[in-house]
């Protein structure tokens, strides 16, 4: 595979160049696709091989090159960050986001701009301290989970129970955390993929009522979190029902390996750690957000949609420029293009900037029912941050995967490969996905460096690099059109 950097910096002339040195494995590789998804079909049934045009495909390298050159979805983020920032669910933030999207939507011209309410119950986050109160006192960076109760005013100053991971609290069938706070130490390990977020993030979620069921006063874990800044990322968790909430926080890594070393050095044995937490919160607070949803009307299927999101909210504590600025930046930037070409896309192209994903899927689960009843070509979310788009992989019938093999080629250059026909395609599309089985396609960024910065402080501006960005849109822009115009359906089959 090549690399992707060099096909950033360069014009059209030297991305063509780029991609021809390429051409025979390039070449190959598509052949092997086609071949593998035509026995794919002739193990379904005997429905004519149908592809896309050629006036389809020039059309394809044509987006591809205007996004290599343009900043749009730069100055989108930065416009985002700049002028809302922080923009949790139901907040003032959250608002003046919608309010964001909207007028930014109709001056870019899309025909047709809306935001559809999404009711919501919202989380408030309130001051929150820790420090050590044993066997030294030390200070400790910490923030509440999204959802967190609220300890007592005076605060909970208790022994911490260690565990090395959720699996280790959830085998502890003795009463060694009743009365303590229950700490997992769980690391997050570094992948491209986000693997290794996807481990560790059931102790967020699951944690507290673990705890709680065996008596414990409050629940801490290590931040879910790649990096070593003295930063705790925070993150929804939740609350089975019929257990007692209890406050829940994140420590950063730093304060994390203190506590490690007081409870596993052997010179610290017999020497409890404890620790003093007070947080406020508010949490079932009635509010309403928005769905903000851009469309370009199909021109020849206009019932089937291509739906193509990202998430308009954000947690608090950053400026949700990665997560997920970036992704709103991205969508509505590629569907410009389309809108620009001056085209006419087959099928409706419909972006939606999601309300609420963070704390509770609000916007998908309204957007699921609303539009259940509508046939959607395929969903594609960008919610991994700013990285490289690195694999794309789709989630439809047999019968169309000659078509992802067209697109795959045409993603190439980008230095984008071919991956499985099992996309996860982001959390709000993947459940649209799974909920109603509609067919899905992923564009898989490089998220090496996404969880330094995930859910923290850190969330900001500096952290996305503009040429990373075009070579994002180019990919969208490439997917979107190629996939909207395929003469064949993507759907339906079971894929739930
Ligand atoms: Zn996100």
């Amino acid at each position: 595979m090549q690399e992707p950097q060099a096909l950033l910096f360069p014009a059209s002339s030297r991305l063509v160049a780029e991609a021809s040195r390429q051409r025979p494995s390039f070449d190959r590789t598509v052949r092997q696709l086609l071949l593998l998804s035509l026995m794919a079909i002739g193990a379904v049934n005997a429905e004519p091989l149908r592809l896309l045009g050629p006036a389809d495909l020039e059309q394809a390298v044509r987006l591809r090159e205007q996004a290599l050159q343009s900043d749009l979805a730069f100055e989108l983020v930065e416009s985002l960050v700049t002028e809302v920032g922080p923009r949790s669910a139901g907040s003032a933030g959250d608002a003046s986001a919608v309010a964001w999207a909207v007028a930014k939507l109709k001056a870019l011209g899309f025909p047709e701009v809306r935001a559809e309410a999404v009711p919501l119950r919202a989380w408030q986050r309130g001051d929150a301290h820790a420090h050590l109160t044993a066997p030294f006192p030390q200070p400790v960076v910490m923030t509440a989970l999204g959802n967190s109760v609220a300890t007592p005013k005076e605060g909970i100053n208790a022994e911490i129970a260690y565990y090395s991971d959720l699996a280790a609290l959830k085998a502890d069938s003795s009463d060694r955390a009743s009365g303590k706070i229950v700490y997992i130490d769980q690391k997050t390990e570094r992948s491209r993929t986000g693997s290794g977020y996807g481990k560790a993030v059931a102790a967020r979620t699951e944690g507290p009522s673990e705890a709680a069921k065996r008596g414990a006063l409050a629940f801490a874990l290590r931040s879910i979190g790649t990096d070593h800044d003295r930063l705790a990322h925070t993150g929804a968790t939740s609350y089975q029902e019929g257990i007692r909430a209890i406050p829940a926080v994140a420590v950063s890594n730093p304060d994390a390996d203190l506590i490690a070393r007081l409870s596993l050095q052997p010179r610290y044995q017999g020497r409890p750690v404890k620790m003093h937490l007070s947080l406020a919160s508010e949490g079932g607070i009635a509010a309403t957000s928005h769905n903000v949803i851009a469309e370009i009307p199909g021109s020849s299927a206009p019932e089937e949609v291509v739906m193509i999101g990202a998430h308009l909210d954000s947690w608090d504590l950053g400026q949700g420029a990665i997560d997920d600025g970036a992704g709103v930046a991205i969508v509505t930037a590629a569907a410009k293009l389309v809108l620009d070409s001056g085209l006419k896309p087959r099928r409706t192209l419909r972006v939606v900037l999601f309300a609420n994903e963070e704390n509770g899927f609000d916007g998908t689960k309204s957007y699921a029912a609303k539009y259940r009843n509508q046939r959607h070509h395929f969903v594609g979310e960008s919610d991994f941050g700013a990285g490289l788009v690195w694999r794309f992989q789709s989630r439809v019938r047999a019968e169309a995967l000659p078509v992802v093999a067209q697109i795959a080629a045409q993603l190439a250059p980008l230095g984008i490969a071919a991956g499985d026909n099992q996309a996860n395609p982001g959390p709000d599309a993947g459940y649209l996905m799974r909920l109603h089985g509609w067919p899905a396609l992923e564009l898989s960024q490089d998220g090496s460096d996404y969880f330094d910065w995930h859910h923290t402080a850190n969330d900001t501006l500096d952290k996305i690099d503009p040429l990373k960005l075009r070579q994002n849109v180019a990919a969208w822009a490439v997917m979107v059109w190629l996939a909207g115009q395929s003469p064949v359906a993507f759907g339906s089959m079971d894929l739930k």
